[in-house]
């Protein structure tokens, strides 16, 4: 009932009436017109019928035993599924229609016997072209409706992500205004290593408004930052093995990262840039979102002319219903609590693992953990979607 019929298509009917010669004459006048008709000899009979499959239309005798005509039509009408579909009441010229009645219990026409082929095809093609009508413009309601509710999301997110950003960029801001402040000393210069560690600090301030930055142009506007794809020699063993490095100066425990491969040829052809994007930010990730005294399982592994990166950690998870708007930019999961984040890491993963042809793929469960597995050819101009089972797209 709620598909839009194709061209060929020309409805389907229900035709519902006790007299065995009424239902014969109807189905073979519309069927020898093209119409789908399926025939009920009793009220009790055409709601199971409709039931199984909602016809386009249903053309309803009145004067049946048990369970009229009417009665039928107001059971139809009181059932959200059946009471858009249309009726025509049938009625004998001898019996007295009560049009009134008919109309009152949902009836859109009705037809007197002996039927007259073209009065019969005219009033049923009325109808089904107002419904045919009827659902276009539901279906162009439901897409409108979408498009709007898309369109309140979208702004809803802008609106967080600007505050978040605010709040992202003044903290950095009033550090560097402190700092500096404390610098301006007005003739009491401070001792060498207190000016270093001010300046020290004015940088680190710096540093992190320029990844924010750099995050956001990214992210808003892939034209500004064109993301370069600069492929190099890479021995990825140690390569991974420095961006751990880098990691644990901020860690309290640090042994945290395990990191495991037991290839002894790990040379590939990637870039670097890039890809340290996409392990800083999933190893960031897992160590933000666990407890300090637990493990993170990195390993790095060769299969064929494919390098697996998988990142295990036993953090918070990530909730199901949330999985499958992950990697959009902005989006922060129901059970991130007071830890901090912008949404865009993941969004910005994605991007780089795509530019790889390569694939992003998570199992997590909340409070036991995520396991992230990037797969990307060792060398450009290979695809390995056709190797993994599961892709981020
Ligand atoms: P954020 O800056 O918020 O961390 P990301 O884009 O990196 O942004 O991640 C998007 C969201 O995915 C996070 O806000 C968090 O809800 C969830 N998430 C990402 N990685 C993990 C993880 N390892 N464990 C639990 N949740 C995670």
């Amino acid at each position: 009932m709620n598909n839009i019929p194709s061209e060929s298509y020309k409805g389907n009917i229900l035709i519902v009436d006790d007299t065995p010669n009424n239902l014969r004459l109807l189905s073979n006048m519309l069927e020898e017109q093209g119409y789908n008709v399926r025939c009920a000899n009793s009220g009790a009979i055409a709601l199971k019928a409709v039931v199984i499959e909602h016809p386009d239309i249903i053309l309803l005798d009145i004067n049946m035993p048990n369970i009229n005509g009417y009665e039928v039509c107001e059971q139809l009408k009181l059932d959200a599924n059946t009471a858009e579909i249309p009726i025509i009441f049938l009625s004998a010229l001898s019996e007295t229609i009560d049009k009134i009645k008919a109309f009152r219990v949902g009836g859109v026409d009705y037809i007197t016997k002996p039927f007259q082929v073209e009065e019969v095809l005219a009033r049923i093609e009325n109808q089904l072209s107002l419904r045919r009508m009827q659902l276009e413009l539901q279906r162009a309601k439901d897409q409108a409706l979408k498009a709007l509710k898309q369109e309140q999301e979208l702004n809803r997110m802008k609106s967080e992500f600007v505050s978040m950003i605010s709040h992202d960029f003044r903290n950095p801001l009033t550090s560097i205004q402190g700092f500096a402040g404390l610098l301006e000393c007005g003739g009491n210069i401070p001792p060498p290593d207190i000016i270093n560690r001010y300046i020290g600090k004015i940088n680190t301030a710096v540093d992190q408004l320029l990844l924010l930055l750099d995050e956001v142009l990214i992210i808003g506007n892939m034209e500004v930052v064109k993301i370069q794809y600069k492929p190099v020699k890479i021995n990825l063993k140690e390569f991974c093995q420095e961006i751990i490095d880098t990691l644990k100066c901020s860690l309290a425990n640090q042994d945290q990262i395990c990191f495991t491969c037991s290839d002894e040829t790990t040379d590939a052809e990637m870039d670097s840039t890039l890809l340290q994007r996409i392990l800083i930010n999933l190893l960031s990730n897992a160590i933000k979102y666990s407890p300090p005294e637990s493990k993170i399982y990195f390993d790095l592994e060769f299969q064929n002319q494919i390098v697996r990166f998988r990142i295990q950690d036993q953090g918070i998870g990530i909730p199901l219903e949330n999985q499958s708007k992950l990697f959009e930019a902005f989006y922060r999961c129901d059970n991130v609590g007071n830890i901090k984040g912008t949404g865009l890491g993941l969004a910005i993963v994605k991007k780089c693992v795509e530019i790889h042809s390569g694939t992003i793929s998570l199992v997590s469960q909340e409070q036991l953990g995520t396991t992230f597995t990037i797969s990307l050819p060792r060398y450009p101009h290979q695809d390995c979607s056709m190797f993994n089972e599961y892709s981020s797209s």
